[in-house]
This record gives structure tokens, sequence and C-alpha cells, in this order.
């Protein structure tokens, strides 16, 4: 069975999408055999992978509101061992539209059980809030992966986020672990980066990677090329660390 991953903070900006692409293609890189699945409605991380949007006839959307298979809407992108569940903006009405249905919040895990066991990973691009979609991601993983910016206000926000995470674990998903906490858009040339990292691993201890994600322009441009950063620029600094970042992940199991 894949290893299923939510790649989550309602903050948005902080690099849930550039890790959720870029970690995904190095896993496969590496020969591991990957699903992402987009459940943001920007569906940024779609186009991000290769996938034309408007190719995209089914995408998640249909899987949570109308009951289609995962196995129906996955699309093979031109990575070897990728493949992505897309997402489109006919997905932000699904938030409305789940509300008075039955399961609401085990929609997603339910759709996963099916393919899973194709799969060694697979990782979820979480929208920016602690909704819905949100909850179904936190509900069909196995552990969550925050993305934290390296700015001032690291922090905020996160013990809201944490206190879903129990929830879920209390009421949806007793075995949800917290998978780690990844810094991103790191700038040495700043203190304020160097107390930022301080002030994370004081509060979130060994949870924290070891791979540190500097800010790196050729991971800012790679998604207007449609291309994760391993194809884009392989010998650039991002795709370095976006390669350490996914052995590191398999090493912790
Ligand atoms: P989120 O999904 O959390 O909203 P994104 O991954 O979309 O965040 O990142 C926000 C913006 O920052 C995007 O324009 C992205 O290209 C850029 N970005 C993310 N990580 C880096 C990085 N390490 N270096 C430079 N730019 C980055
Ligand atoms: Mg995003």
């Amino acid at each position: 069975m894949g290893r299923i991953l939510a790649i989550a903070n309602q903050k948005g900006g902080v690099g849930k999408t550039t890790t959720t692409v870029n970690l995904s293609a190095c896993l496969a890189y590496i020969g591991k055999k990957v699903l992402l699945v987009d459940i943001d409605p920007q569906g940024n991380s779609t186009s991000g992978a290769g996938i034309d949007k408007s190719d995209v006839e089914q995408c998640i959307y249909d899987v949570l509101v109308d009951d289609v298979e995962a196995s129906a809407v996955i699309k093979e992108t031109k990575i070897e061992n990728l493949d992505v569940i897309p997402a489109s903006i006919q997905l932000a009405g699904a938030e409305i539209e789940l509300v008075p249905t039955i399961s609401r919040e085990i929609r997603l895990k339910r759709a996963l059980e099916e393919v899973a066991k194709q799969y060694d990973y697979i990782l979820i691009d979480c929208p920016p809030s602690l909704s819905l979609l949100t909850l179904n991601a936190l509900t069909a993983a196995d552990a969550v992966l925050i993305p934290v910016q390296c700015e001032y206000y690291a922090l905020e926000g996160l013990s809201q986020l944490l206190n879903t995470v129990r929830i879920v674990q209390k009421h949806l998903n007793q075995d949800l672990r917290i998978e780690g906490v990844l810094l991103t858009m790191f700038d040495a040339r700043t203190n304020l980066g160097i107390q930022v990292i301080d002030e994370v691993k004081k509060y979130f201890q060994d949870k924290v990677y070891r791979t540190i994600i500097p800010r790196n322009v050729r991971l800012s441009e790679a998604p207007s090329h449609g291309e994760p950063i391993i194809i884009y620029d392989p010998k650039s600094k991002g795709a370095e660390v976006y390669l350490e970042l996914a052995k590191e992940v398999v090493v912790n199991g």
C-alpha cells in the first residue's frame, strides 16, 4: 500500500504546491511509483506536473462529488513513475456541494483505497484553508507534511493546523501522524531566516526535516514551463534540495 502524505498549511504561498510537485517528481526520479493528487481548486500542481488543464475532462471533483472511480481520472505525466489526479476550478464548488452528503469527510480516503496499492507514495496538495477538502486529505493520509516559510510570523497559524490534526485524529483518522515540518524559501543572507529556523526547531524538534529548501529562482520559473525542477533544471540548487528531501522522506519510512 502506498504511503499517503498530505501537504498542508492553511497559509497560502508557503510552498505547498512547489513541494508537492517537486517532491513527487523526485520520488518518481529515484524509482518510486507516485500519484500526485491535486485538491486545490487553483489546480497549480496539476499544471506544474505538466498536465494541460484543457485536456482534463474529469478531475478530483468528479471523484469527490459524483463518486467517479479514482482510476478513471488518473492521468499519466511525461515523467516516468509519476501520475496525477488533476483538479480544476470546478472543485471550488465541491466544498458547498459536499456539505449535505453522507460521509463527506471520508470521500477521498474511500476513493484512494482503490488505487493505493499501485503506488509507493501518494502526495496530496491541499488548498490554503482548513476546509472540508483539507479534512478529506487529512482523513485519507497516513501523515501530514507541513511546509513552513522562513519568514517573520512563520509559526503563526500553525496552532490552528495542529488543532485540526488533533480533531481529525480524535474523530476521523486516529493513525494520522505529523510526518515532518519543511522549512521553505530560506534566504541565507538574512538573520531572520536563521532565527526562524531556530524558532521552528525549538517548537517541532526532531520533526523538522534536515533538508531546508532555499529560495531558488529556478523553482519559481519551472511551473510556467509545466515541468518539475528535476526536468526543468536538474543541475539547479532547487533540484538538488528536493532530491535530498525525497531521499529523506524515503529513509523516514
Ligand atoms: P502554496 O502552494 O503554499 O500557496 P506555492 O508552492 O505556490 O505555495 O509557492 C508560492 C510562490 O512562491 C510560487 O510563486 C512559487 O513559485 C514560489 N516559490 C515556492 N518555493 C520557492 C522557493 N524555494 N524559491 C523561490 N520561489 C519559491
Ligand atoms: Mg498551492
